[in-house]
């Protein structure tokens, strides 16, 4: 791809046609290399949850006389990991989101984040998660499946990083034309220099520990692809030890 064309007098400085095409070069063998790099984080959260499963198979095969309890074993490991499968596959399919059934309607945020906070209960019940909604009435056009998708993964970050007994804030203000839409936090917050990287797909701050988890480090960047879907814009604000807020602006209509 690396190959540069000369101008049209033969010589060895390009001319302006040669100029865009290299540009182009550039850009492409960039495009390029993110799609490996992409194709290769894929193979890598498929191929681990497999490696166990394969394992524990294998363990259960070479056992003569597995017990009960060494199958009920094995059979929870399947589970977690064929769940965590499931959700990278969920995850892959929604960064491949199809153009043609993207749709706009009015969306009251209030009634969404309510039903947002219902499917996330669960995790908030278990980490005594305090979760403060006022949407003071605030509606927004966009489309309802994929903003009700985006902001859950916002939320149920803001829970997944939030310390037991920590608080959720979630705001929806009027600014000037504009609308914005605040997901705030309690929890471990994110360092300033790792902030411009948290929407890269498979990006996670603290590896190990966001591994526990449980996410493949898609989440934002589906958040990301949203947003970016509807025209409108979101950032990341944090401290470490302070929290994260997540604002999502948009047009009053
Ligand atoms: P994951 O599946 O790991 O949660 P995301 O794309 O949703 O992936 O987030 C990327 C990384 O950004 C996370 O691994 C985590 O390190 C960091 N992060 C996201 N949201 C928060 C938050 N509210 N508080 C602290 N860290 C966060």
């Amino acid at each position: 791809l690396k190959r540069r064309i000369p101008d049209d007098k033969g010589h060895d400085e390009v001319g302006t046609l040669g100029r865009s095409f290299n540009i182009m070069l550039d850009r492409l063998e960039k495009s390029f290399l993110m799609q490996k790099r992409f194709s290769a984080n894929v193979a890598h959260e498929l191929k681990t949850p497999l490696a166990t499963i394969n394992a524990g198979i294998q363990v259960l095969r070479l056992d003569e006389a597995p017990s009960v309890a060494d199958y009920e074993k094995i059979l929870a490991t399947t589970e977690r990991n064929v769940a965590r499968l499931i959700g990278v596959v969920d995850d892959l399919m929604a960064l491949c989101y199809e153009d043609e059934d993207f749709y706009l309607s009015d969306i009251a945020l209030s009634e969404m984040f309510e039903a947002v906070r219902a499917e996330l209960a669960s995790v908030l019940d278990a980490k005594r998660i305090e979760t403060d909604i006022s949407c003071n009435g605030i509606s927004v056009r966009g489309n309802p499946e994929l903003l009700y998708r985006a902001c859950f993964n916002l939320v149920e970050n803001a829970a997944k990083y939030n310390a037991d007994g920590g608080k959720i804030t979630i705001t929806a203000r009027a600014a000037g034309g504009a609308r914005q839409i605040v997901i705030a936090d309690t929890g471990s917050g994110i360092p300033e220099d790792e902030l411009q990287n948290i929407f890269e797909p498979f990006y996670r701050v603290n590896k190990s520990r966001s591994r526990k988890t449980g996410g493949a480090g898609l989440g934002l960047s589906i958040v990301k692809t949203i947003i970016e879907k509807h025209g409108w814009d979101i950032r990341a604000d944090s401290a470490p030890g302070q929290g994260a807020a997540f604002t999502i602006t948009c047009p009053a209509k």
